[in-house]
C-alpha cells in the first residue's frame, strides 16, 4: 500500500513505531498530487517547500517523544480558510493574490497538532454552489468519473481525500457544502453543530450558519480531527463553552440508538438508486441494533427557498467589504477609484456571486424586508423547533445526503434552481445548527454505465468483484444522519458502526 493511501488512525500508528517518517508521508501525497491533479484539479496552491519543512518539524518533535494523533499528518485546507503567508482566494478572482497576515483558528489548531499543511483545495467562489462550478479558476472533476462534477462547495476537498492526495483536509459547511461533496466522491464528512469549530479566519458567507469541519477517509478519522479543531474560541464569539469529548474514544456501537426516519427526506423526484441505497442503510442499522421509527418534519419543503432568502441577504453583507480597493486592487489600477470600484467588483466577482448580491440586498430592501426576510427567519425557527421536537424523541435522524449522485459537469450550472435543489436534504440541519455526518452507503450505476452489473443497495459489500472493488462504474452515494445540537458524538458513533459493517469506504477510484 502507498503511503499516501493511508489513513490517519494507521499513518499514526506507523509513525508512532517509527516505521515511518512525516518527510515520507509528505513526500507520498506530494507525488500523488504532481501524478493526478492535472486531471482532478483538486488543489488551487500546492505548497511543497513549506509542506516538507513542516514535515521535518513534525519528525523532530516525535524524535523528541512527543506523540499526537495528527503529528505530522499531511493535509488540504479548503481555499475559503485563512493561511499566514499562503494565499487564500475564495476561488475568485477578486482575491486572487490574497495573503492572509494570520491563521485561522481552525488551522492555527492544526498546525499546533503538527498536522502538515500540503496546500489549498478548489471550491464554488466564495463557497457558493454544490458543484465546485463556480471556481473562477475551472470546475474539479469527480475522480469517479472525471466528466462529473465532485459536488460542492467544497468539492476541492472531497475529492483530493477520494483521490489519496492527502490524508484528510478540511472545508465549510453553511447549506451542505462539506456533505454534498462528501456524498458524491465517496469519503466521510463532518458538519459539526454551529458553534463547535471557530469561524475565526474563515471567508464569511453566511455567518449564522457557516462552519469548518473535516473531510476524511473514515469517520474515526474524521472523529480525531474534530477532537482537534472543535473547541471554544475568544476570536469567535458565537463559538460554544459546551465541553468537547475525545471524539474518537466515543465510537461504540449502534445498539439502543432511536434512529428517526423522516418520510419528507424520500421524495418524487430524488434518484431511485439513491433511494434504494439510503434505505438498505437504514435496513443494515436495524440490523445492527438501532431502533427505526418513521417520523415526520413537515416544514422540510421550506429549507430551501428559507435557505436561498437567509444566505444571499448575508452574504450580500459579507461580500460587501470586497469593494475593489481594501482587496484585488492592482496599483496600474488604482488611478481613478470610483471606477475602480465598479470595475473590480463587476470583474472580480463571477456570476454567482453577483446573483447572490442582487438577490440578497433585493430581498432586505425597505418594502420586501417584512415579507421576504422576516418571513424567511419566523420559518426558519418552526424549522428548528420542528427538529428539536423530533430530536427530543429520537437519538438521531437518518436520510439521504443528496437527492442524486455526482451529475455531469455542465448538466446544471445553467439552471441555478435545479442547482439550488441539490441542498433539499442537507439545508435544514444547517439553518437548525445541528451536527450532520454523510458517510457512504453504495453505489449506483449511473445511466451510461448499464455494461456494469453492479447491483445497487448490495450491503455485503466482500462479494464484490474486483472490478466493483475498485469502484469502477459507479458513483458513490451517502447516507446522512443528523444529530442533536452539540451531539457530533452520537451521530458520528452511528456512522461509523455502520462504516464499519459495510464495505463502501475501502473502495478507491480507478485513476
Ligand atoms: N449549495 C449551498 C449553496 O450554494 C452550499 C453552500 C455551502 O455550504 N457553502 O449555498
Amino acid at each position: 500500500m502507498k503511503l499516501n493511501e493511508l489513513t490517519v488512525k494507521e499513518a499514526n500508528e506507523k509513525l508512532t513505531k517509527r516505521e515511518i517518517t512525516s518527510l515520507e508521508l509528505t513526500k507520498a501525497c506530494l507525488a500523488r498530487i504532481k501524478e493526478i491533479d492535472n486531471k482532478i484539479k483538486a488543489c488551487l496552491t500546492v505548497c511543497e517547500k513549506e509542506a516538507l519543512e513542516a514535515a521535518r518539524e513534525a519528525d523532530r518533535r516525535r524524535a523528541k517523544g512527543e506523540a499526537g494523533e495528527l503529528l505530522g499528518i499531511p493535509c488540504l485546507i479548503k481555499d475559503n480558510i485563512l493561511t499566514k503567508g499562503i494565499r487564500t482566494t475564495a476561488a475568485s478572482k477578486i482575491l486572487e493574490n490574497y495573503v492572509a497576515p494570520f491563521d485561522a483558528t481552525v488551522v492555527k489548531k492544526l498546525k499546533e497538532a503538527g498536522a502538515v499543511i500540503l496546500g489549498k483545495t478548489n471550491l464554488d467562489e466564495f463557497a457558493h454552489g454544490a458543484s465546485t462550478e463556480n471556481s473562477a479558476f475551472g470546475p474539479t472533476h469527480n475522480p469517479w468519473d472525471l466528466n462529473r462534477v465532485p459536488g460542492g462547495s467544497s468539492g476541492g476537498s472531497a475529492a483530493a481525500v477520494a483521490a489519496d492526495m492527502c490524508l484528510f483536509a478540511l472545508g465549510t459547511d453553511t447549506g451542505g457544502s462539506i456533505r454534498c461533496p462528501a456524498s458524491f466522491c465517496g469519503v466521510v464528512g463532518l458538519k459539526p453543530s454551529y458553534g463547535r469549530s471557530s469561524r475565526f479566519g474563515l471567508i464569511a458567507m453566511t455567518s449564522s450558519t457557516d462552519v469548518p469541519g473535516p473531510l476524511a477517509k473514515t469517520v474515526e478519522d474524521a472523529a480525531i480531527v474534530m477532537s482537534v479543531i472543535a473547541g471554544q474560541d475568544k476570536l469567535d464569539s458565537t463559538t460554544a463553552g459546551e465541553k468537547v469529548p475525545g471524539y474518537s474514544q466515543k465510537l461504540d456501537s449502534i445498539k439502543g440508538l432511536k434512529i428517526g426516519v423522516p418520510k419528507e427526506y424520500f421524495i418524487k423526484g430524488m434518484e431511485k438508486q439513491v433511494e434504494e441505497a439510503v434505505k438498505a442503510a437504514i435496513a443494515k442499522m436495524e440490523e445492527l441494533g438501532g431502533e427505526i421509527i418513521p417520523v415526520s418534519l413537515p416544514h422540510t419543503k421550506y429549507a430551501v427557498p428559507v435557505y436561498y432568502i437567509i444566505t444571499p441577504s448575508e452574504i450580500s453583507s459579507n461580500l460587501a467589504r470586497f469593494d475593489g480597493i481594501k482587496y484585488g486592487l492592482s496599483e496600474k489600477d488604482a488611478q481613478n477609484l470610483a471606477e475602480i470600484y465598479f470595475k473590480s467588483r463587476g470583474k472580480g466577482f463571477g456570476p454567482e456571486a453577483k446573483r447572490r448580491i442582487m438577490l440578497g440586498t433585493y430581498v432586505l430592501s425597505a418594502g420586501y424586508y417584512d415579507a421576504y426576510y422576516l418571513q424567511a427567519q419566523k420559518v426558519r425557527t418552526r424549522i428548528i423547533q420542528e427538529f428539536d421536537r423530533v430530536l427530543s424523541e429520537v437519538d438521531i435522524l437518518a436520510t439521504p445526503t443528496s437527492p442524486d449522485t455526482a451529475f455531469k459537469i455542465g448538466e446544471k450550472s445553467n439552471d441555478p434552481m435545479q442547482m439550488y435543489l441539490e441542498d433539499i436534504f442537507v439545508s435544514g440541519a444547517s439553518l437548525a445548527g445541528l451536527p450532520a455526518i454523510s458517510v457512504p452507503c453504495g453505489f449506483i450505476n449511473p445511466i451510461g454505465y448499464k455494461e456494469n452489473k453492479m447491483k445497487c443497495g448490495d450491503i455485503e459489500g466482500n462479494k464484490l468483484n474486483e472490478k466493483q472493488k475498485s469502484g469502477a462504474g459507479g458513483l458513490p452515494v451517502g447516507l446522512q444522519i443528523i444529530g442533536r445540537r452539540f451531539d457530533e458524538a452520537t451521530i458520528m458513533r452511528a456512522a461509523r458502526e455502520f462504516e464499519q459493517a459495510t464495505e463502501w469506504h475501502k473502495r478507491k477510484p480507478e485513476l
